[in-house]
């Protein structure tokens, strides 16, 4: 329920303040009402011509009190039948909460107008529904992990539901309607995004981002120097990146669960839903890289939450990901289909992604390599503009072909294949330029026996197990010239690093673990007098 009347009043100091969207509204009212009392009281002057001829004589008798009286009545009956159509029930609301927003959908019985604001002095979000119902217990909603301590809700004076958020951080509010489609009816979707917060939980490290930037600039000067016709040139600014101090990056992987929150993905005969199940498997996946030295992985969402496709590419971008893997489970029709496949983006996809960059004015200082306006490409012409984004995507499609050839041999090891080599589609996750990217169908949720398998904790390990084990045989051929990785390969210590170089959230203990040596001797090897540890520092591992 509402806490007090000051919400109604400042509510009203709200209204002054969006003077010209109101009064907008204000005369839109107006005129709806307007054309209601027209039709309304035409409907009542044909009920009563009709009453007169049918029933003429006996509503003469009853004279004048008797006729104002059924006049009286018919309007009634028609201005109960005028509300009724236009009230509205909220029948049900679910809360998605995401690292960097919350998002709240009512389910509505039908279209309405809803007003959303915030009020300070305590923080909250106000959403008014214009000849609104409420048929929904608010305490059923998991506020947990979201910006919203409480969900209160009234009835407005004017008549319709006001729902108040109590939120404990800032918030800027939008919303939008949609309208009934197979699986919903109509919807009221609100979101409160958090300004400044990260969309993944562990955001990249500064130290991280900036190699990876200028790791990112100096490929990207080659190119340009290769794009130009100048190959000596790119030969010097390869040899200027290989003589500063060796960084010893770690190799930066997104996995993408896929669907989540309103979109359940597909569904299997047993009720098994697709965004349950990736996410399994894409935290175990993410898990596995974390644990080897030269890896660090992040999910664009952990949790049952809905992010767009493009944000999921826009994650990566900002992450500054090598790699980006989607992880979902195929459905169709039939029980029959079974096996994992792996795509690719496809040539198509290709050329028409390429196409929209260039004709996307706000995108091109972001062009290519992701230098977010550092190196803005807008004192090149049209035409070397398309070398480079063809140069860097023929490079990007061969890197996922190639890495997807890996993940496909180790998933039939544990799998059957629905198909034996890589396919290739115009999947819009996998559309990022400069980013290689799979998208791998684990396995047919639509067939019971690969449903039951897709739930089993050991199945998802092996599925996770084999993704990890080809996108690794890849980098391990072909490692960014930064990362610790390249490094291991010039020393010409394989596998094998006696270095470890420290990452966000390590301890001693933990590095001292992992490398199955005691704490005692890693801080003797390293000459540590105390136990704590700081990000990029290197340690010698006895
Ligand atoms: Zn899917």
């Amino acid at each position: 329920m509402l806490k007090d009347a000051r919400e109604m009043s400042a509510a009203v100091v709200t209204v002054r303040r969006e003077v010209p969207s109101r009064i907008a509204g204000g005369i839109g009212y107006a005129l709806l009402l307007l054309v209601w009392i027209c039709s309304l009281a035409m409907s009542v002057r044909l009920a009563g011509s009709a009453m007169n001829r049918f029933v003429g004589s006996r509503i003469d008798r009853l004279g004048r009190y008797g006729r104002a009286a059924v006049t009286a009545l018919v309007s009634l009956c028609c201005l109960g039948t005028a509300v009724q159509a236009q009230a509205v029930e909220v029948h049900n609301m679910r809360l998605w909460s995401a690292p960097d927003h919350v998002r709240l959908v009512f389910d509505m019985s039908g279209p309405v107008n809803a007003n959303v604001f915030t009020l300070d002095g305590p923080d909250r979000v106000v959403i008014d529904l214009d000849s609104t119902d409420l048929d929904f217990d608010v305490d059923k909603l998991d506020l947990d992990d979201s910006a919203i301590s409480k969900v209160r809700t009234g009835v407005r004076e004017s008549g319709g539901l006001r729902v108040v958020l109590d939120v404990n951080r800032a918030v800027v509010p939008k919303s939008f309607t949609l309208p009934p489609n197979e699986q919903y009816s109509a919807r009221l979707v609100v979101d409160l995004d958090y300004p400044g917060a990260s969309a993944v939980k562990n955001p990249i490290d500064p130290i991280e981002a900036m190699i990876r930037d200028q790791e990112i600039a100096a490929q990207r000067a080659q190119k340009e120097a290769v794009a130009e016709g100048n190959p000596e040139q790119a030969e010097v600014v390869a040899s200027a990146v290989e003589a500063q101090p060796h960084p010893k990056r770690d190799i930066i992987i997104a996995v993408d669960p896929g669907h989540g929150g309103e979109d359940p993905g597909a569904i299997g005969p047993h009720g098994t839903r697709e965004k349950d199940v990736v996410l399994d498997i894409a935290r175990k996946l993410k898990q596995r890289f974390d644990q080897t030295p030269g890896f660090k992985a992040f999910l664009t969402r952990d949790g049952d939450y809905y992010i767009g496709l493009r944000q999921r590419t826009l994650i990566a971008r900002q992450q500054k990901a090598d790699f980006f893997v989607s992880v979902h489970a195929d459905a169709v029709r039939s029980s029959q289909p079974s096996g994992s496949s792996v795509y690719a983006l496809s040539q198509g996809g290709a050329t028409s992604e390429t196409a929209r960059w260039l004709a996307a004015s706000e995108n091109q200082s972001d062009l290519i390599g992701g230098v977010d306006g550092n190196l803005s490409l807008d004192d090149k012409d049209e035409v070397l503009r398309g070398v480079l984004l063809d140069l860097t995507m023929t490079a990007t499609m061969n890197d996922s072909l190639a890495t997807g050839g890996q993940v496909i041999d180790q998933l039939g090891r544990i799998n059957k294949l629905h198909k034996s080599s890589v396919e290739q589609a115009g999947f819009v996750v996998l559309k990022s330029p400069d980013i290689p990217s799979l998208l791998v169908e684990t396995g047919f949720i639509s067939n019971p026996r690969e449903e039951a398998q897709l739930k089993s904790s050991a199945h998802q390990a092996k599925l996770a197990q084999a993704i990890y084990d080809g996108i690794v045989a890849h980098f391990r051929q072909h490692p960014p010239p930064s990362s610790l990785l390249a490094w291991q390969r010039d020393q010409g210590r394989g596998g094998a690093s006696n270095e470890y170089r420290v990452q966000r959230g390590d301890s001693l203990s933990q590095v001292a673990a992992s490398h199955n040596i005691s704490m005692k001797a890693l801080k003797q090897a390293n000459g540590l007098d105390s136990d704590i540890l700081r990000v990029g520092q290197v340690l010698t591992i006895p």
